[in-house]
């Protein structure tokens, strides 16, 4: 059985989906946890389910003053994390012919700007975790949409090729520093994600999840808690995650 006693956790994204479910998996293995999103009631109702040694901190990653203010929480109320898991991400539909300024700015403020947020934030403190010896993870959701083509998602797999670039130039940064960068990429994954898209982009969703046959956020959830778990020598620097028939 995992064990992650002493541990201290940043989720974000922890309101639903791959959040939500690393960060249950994280507390029932014995962290203390911070669940971050913007939801206050979706955390706190999953923090009253993890119990005590769990925080529901609202804040927004495109906001810089809210972040402060969440971090500043999380310090307080918490302590000096050792794990950061960036989950919070948004996707959307944005054709390039459509020309959304908003919607391509709010996926780079999420996805790109948002994670480098809370990195800078909590980077100092994986540092010195893992000055004093202690086991220290960055880890990062990106998606398999920063590989594979898919026909209207363009600025989305923007973001996400920006974030897998991102985890591997930061995991050589913080090597010498013994901090571990994981950057995780699933496939076809069973959440709230889609419900931000437009009927058309949900129509599709769905065909692709009858085809394919979607991953469960915990299967994902899984695989982080496997690479926090190994021993602090071991990297796994990069993990892609899909359902069986997804190609
Ligand atoms: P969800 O929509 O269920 O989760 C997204 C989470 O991010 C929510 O908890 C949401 O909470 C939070 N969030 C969104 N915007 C912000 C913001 N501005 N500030 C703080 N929190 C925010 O989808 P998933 O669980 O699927 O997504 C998790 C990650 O997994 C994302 O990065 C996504 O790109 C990635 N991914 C998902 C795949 C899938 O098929 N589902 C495939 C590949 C990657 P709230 O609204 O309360 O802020």
């Amino acid at each position: 059985m995992t064990d992650l006693t002493g541990r201290t956790a940043v989720v974000t994204g922890a309101a639903s989906g791959i959040g939500a479910a690393i960060a249950t998996q994280l507390a029932d293995a014995g962290a203390s946890v911070a669940l971050v999103a913007r939801r206050q009631d979706r955390l706190d109702d999953l923090a009253g389910k993890l119990g005590p040694r769990t925080i529901g901190v609202s804040l927004d990653v495109t906001s810089q003053a809210s972040v402060d203010a969440g971090v500043q929480q999380i310090h307080k109320r918490l302590g000096r994390p050792d794990l950061v898991v960036n989950a919070a991400g948004a996707m959307l539909a944005a054709p390039i012919e459509d020309g959304r300024l908003d919607d391509w700015t709010r996926m780079i403020e999420t996805n790109v700007t948002g994670v480098l947020r809370l990195i800078q934030a909590f980077t100092p403190d994986l540092i010195a975790a893992a000055g004093e010896g202690l086991t220290a993870d960055l880890v990062n959701i990106s998606s398999i949409g920063a590989h594979a083509i898919f026909p209207g998602y363009a600025v989305y797999g923007a973001t996400k090729a920006a974030l897998t670039q991102l985890s591997a130039a930061l995991r050589a940064d913080l090597a010498p520093y013994d901090v571990r960068v994981t950057n995780v990429e699933p496939g076809l994954t069973d959440t709230e994600l889609a419900t931000h898209l437009d009927s058309s982009g949900q129509d599709l969703i769905a065909s692709m999840n009858e085809q394919i046959g979607p991953l469960a956020a915990n299967d994902i959830a899984d695989v982080v808690t496997f690479a926090v778990s190994r021993r602090r020598e071991v990297n796994l620097r990069q993990i892609i995650a899909l359902p069986t028939r997804q190609a």
